[in-house]
């Protein structure tokens, strides 16, 4: 009894030694997700490489982390040198075998799990037989994509909040077969960027987005019985609630097409109707009515100020 208790003490420092230490970073997807993890990375002297199937997305991204650090550069949170040092440490591709050297590869592509699947299928034998690999998915299991590569025990689900240089919080989802060597090492890494984690099961949507998408389907509902305008919906949350933005505006932010991916996780997956994906959510993604990144969503972001599109 007394030996097992002794013990136990000790093996938490050596497993923790077990940890694999990550160098460099691969990242599946340049899009608004993919950008900000490359930016944060990038600055906390990380190797970073960035793989997109669009070539523009990469060029897209390179131009956005400039403006994001240049803002940084005026605030005095970095030095211009920093930033250049941190541009210059990113590699950019359109060809997955660009990842065979990293210890750690981030997929952060569109939410729509058939993808993600085909992603890891190319990946996985590019990769070196240490590589570690998380998905950034808002809602997908961690498990069933886990289960799809040839290393579900190097496997998890690190979840950034967007935007990834503000924001402070990663969840981290075991999946489960995710062994406690792959957890330590990026929960360290998630440290190392500056970041607090939460811990999450693998259930659909996790904590953040299991709380805070049916807000955001709730508040399209709204709209869609004419409760109130979007104008009145955000301002609504915005004072009688205190939210920094209304949902309408916070749904734009996300991306209209991944909020009502993660409706329909959640309402596949918790077989339960309170989570029916709003008809009018749906039919702003099939009018290609994206939110800010396609420039048209619950606002219209040719206008200055935005107009509402309702
Ligand atoms: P996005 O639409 O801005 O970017 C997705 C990128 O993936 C695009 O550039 C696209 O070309 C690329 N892509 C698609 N298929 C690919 C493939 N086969 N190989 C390589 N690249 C491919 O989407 P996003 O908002 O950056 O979301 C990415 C992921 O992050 C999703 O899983 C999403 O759920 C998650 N996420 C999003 C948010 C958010 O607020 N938008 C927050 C946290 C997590």
């Amino acid at each position: 009894m007394n030996v097992e208790v002794k013990a136990a003490p000790a093996a938490v420092p050596e497993m923790q030694s077990q940890a694999p230490v990550i160098t460099s970073i691969g990242i599946v997807g340049a899009g608004q997700m993919g950008n900000g993890i490359a930016h944060v990375c990038a600055l906390a002297g990380l190797s970073v490489t960035m793989m997109d199937v669009k070539p523009d997305a990469l060029d897209k991204a390179m131009a956005v982390m400039g403006r994001n650090m240049d803002r940084q550069v005026s605030k005095g949170t970095i030095s211009a040198a920093d930033k250049d040092q941190a541009l210059a440490r990113i590699r950019r591709s359109t060809d997955m075998g660009v990842f065979a050297d990293c210890d750690f590869v981030i997929e952060a592509a569109t939410e729509k799990e058939p993808i993600k699947h085909a992603i890891f299928k190319q990946l996985c034998p590019v990769l070196k037989p240490s590589a570690m690999l998380a998905s950034n998915t808002s809602s997908i299991s961690i498990t069933r994509l886990g289960a799809g590569t040839d290393r579900p025990e190097k496997f998890i689900g690190m979840h950034f909040m967007n935007p990834v240089p503000v924001m402070k919080l990663v969840e981290l989802i075991r999946g489960i077969a995710t062994d406690e060597p792959t957890f330590q090492a990026v929960r360290s890494l998630a440290e190392q960027l500056g970041k607090t984690t939460a811990v999450s099961e693998d259930f659909p949507a996790f904590i953040v987005n299991r709380i805070l998408v049916p807000m955001i389907n709730e508040a399209v509902y709204a709209l869609h019985e004419g409760v109130g305008s979007v104008t009145a919906i955000d301002t609504a949350m915005k004072l009688g609630a205190n939210h920094p933005m209304g949902p309408l505006e916070l749904a734009d932010f996300i991306g209209l097409d991944t909020c009502y991916s993660i409706m329909q996780v959640l309402y596949e997956g918790m077989s339960d109707t309170k989570y029916r994906p709003c008809p009018l959510l749906a039919k702003y993604v099939e009018a290609g009515w994206l939110g800010r990144k396609s420039g048209r969503g619950f606002y219209d972001y040719q206008q200055t100020p935005p107009r509402p599109t309702r």
